[in-house]
């Protein structure tokens, strides 16, 4: 107890506003106050952290990366237990493993791995921690493909909520493993490390990248969706909606990133896609030598640091006419944001039996919405719009991504009905008191109960 009662941050300090908040990534800043931050530097740290909530009978939140676009971290009343001062990276050459702290980022991890001529698909921008990513799925690098990121991991060690270290595999602690895997922030116990499988480094990766006005927006639309579903499994294909920065016009951007081992085959994989895009693009870059270094430095001008954020996003129906439910959110970006648009594609990784695991909901076409600005007297406007775009977006989805979502705003479904139950069992029986917070929802009062997984307009 004494070691912890040095390391918690009260509110009573000068300190507590950066340990607060410092390390959250969205400037909307959350009006909310945990009763003390402890920066963990090692697992007894986090199982001290435990035992002191537990003894003043407090919740316990964590924060990984601080990526979390809603600031789950931040909750009142709870001892916030910062991984950000807890780090280690490892990697066993024979099984191909590597074994990581939860606060690692992607870009860590792949810096680490390259030297070994390794690779992990973590998530797309460079600063996002792995703990928040794995634990809701992880849609990382190629994901249409090689499947959600959380299907790599091997194992987890975990803080129970009663401040217990245990070890978690498919067959150790069974059920813990099966929700680490699709449960988000309402996974009840701490994951203190990762054990990852990894793959090869790419040698040759390529872009090719087209630029389109507005007024192509349905024939680029239909033609990317098409193109998505033909390209050979080493591609990642977006479209994206955006507001051009240096003409500050509307435009459609699509994007083919081709993962492969030589030149010649990276060459052959985006012939296609070269070939046959639609006429009329105001900028093209066919075949551009890239690498996971250079593409972590474009998602973070994307989403440049210190401003204020609103993320979105539906799995829309395999069968709906994708190019028109998006053409509100694709064309009409609120004007003078950095905001934009994705249609990111899951085919045909959508249409394979997913592991048994939490995460079972996806479809063929991803979206999500992007809501970038600087000044506060910008809020209103710039969520009424998300909140416009949603309402009939929503209306022709299967559900919803964890990771872009924010369940004070919008309840819809996140997972089957089935693994959603189950989800629910294995959270009563590990953390029956919700000592840890789950999910964030109006008024932070879902507790134990957690998410309802319908869709709040069909109700
Ligand atoms: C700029 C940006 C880009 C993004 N790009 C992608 C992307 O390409 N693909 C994608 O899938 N997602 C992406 N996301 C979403 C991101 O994966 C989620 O917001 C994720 O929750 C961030 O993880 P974190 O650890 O950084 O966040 P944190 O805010 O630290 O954690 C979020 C929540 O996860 C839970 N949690 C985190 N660590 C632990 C732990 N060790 N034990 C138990 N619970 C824990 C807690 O409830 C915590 O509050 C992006 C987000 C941002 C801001």
């Amino acid at each position: 107890m004494t070691v912890i009662e040095t390391k918690a941050i009260y509110r009573d300090s000068p300190d507590y506003e950066r340990a607060r908040i410092g390390r959250v990534f969205n400037h909307r800043r959350p009006n909310r106050y945990p009763h003390a931050v402890v920066e963990a530097t090692c697992v007894q740290d986090i199982v001290n952290a435990v035992q002191l909530a537990k003894s003043q009978n407090l919740r316990v939140s964590v924060r990984s990366g601080g990526h979390s676009w809603a600031a789950w971290s931040v909750r009142d009343n709870a001892i916030l237990i910062d991984l950000g001062k807890y780090n280690f990276i490892e990697y066993d050459a024979e099984s191909k493993i590597a074994k990581v702290s939860p606060r690692t980022t992607g870009k860590m991890l792949n810096e680490y791995l390259a030297p070994k001529g390794r690779m992990f698909a973590g998530g797309h921008c460079p600063d996002v921690g792995l703990g928040g990513f794995l634990l809701q799925g992880g849609m990382g690098w190629n994901c249409k493909n090689w499947g959600w990121a959380c299907e790599q991991i091997a194992a987890i060690d975990v803080v129970t909520a009663e401040g217990i270290p245990l070890h978690c595999n498919d067959q150790e602690n069974s059920d813990l493993f099966w929700a680490a895997r699709g449960a988000g922030p309402g996974f009840p116990a701490i994951v203190t490390a990762f054990y990852l499988n990894t793959r090869e480094y790419f040698e040759a990766m390529k872009n090719s990248t087209f630029i389109y006005p507005l007024s192509e927006y349905k024939t680029v639309m239909d033609w990317v969706q098409k193109a998505a579903q033909e390209c050979d499994s080493s591609i990642e294909a977006v479209a994206v909606g955006i507001i051009d920065p240096q003409t500050k016009v509307p435009a459609i951007l699509t994007s083919f990133v081709t993962f492969q081992q030589t030149e010649s085959a990276a060459l052959a994989s985006l012939k296609s896609v070269n070939e046959n895009h639609p006429p009329g693009a105001i900028f093209e870059a066919l075949s551009q030598a890239t690498s996971i270094a250079n593409e972590y430095c474009a998602q973070a001008i994307a989403n440049p640091e210190g401003h204020r954020y609103i993320a979105e996003n539906a799995y829309i129906k395999n069968e709906a006419d994708v190019t028109e439910v998006l053409r509100k959110a694709m064309t009409t970006l609120p004007e003078g944001s950095k905001s934009f648009t994705l249609w990111f594609s899951m085919f045909p990784g959508s249409r394979l039996e997913l592991p048994d695991m939490a995460l079972s909901m996806q479809s063929d076409h991803y979206m999500a919405l992007y809501t970038v600005w600087e000044k506060e007297e910008d809020d209103e406007r710039c969520t009424k719009w998300v909140r416009d775009v949603m309402r009939e977006v929503e209306r022709e989805s299967v559900g919803a991504y964890l990771g872009d979502s924010d369940f004070q705003v919008r309840k819809t479904m996140f997972w089957g009905d089935e693994q959603g139950r189950r989800l629910g069992e294995v959270r009563r029986k590990w953390d029956p008191q919700g000592r840890i917070c789950g999910y964030l929802d109006q008024g932070d009062k879902s507790g134990v109960e957690g998410l309802e997984n319908v869709h709040e307009w069909q109700k």
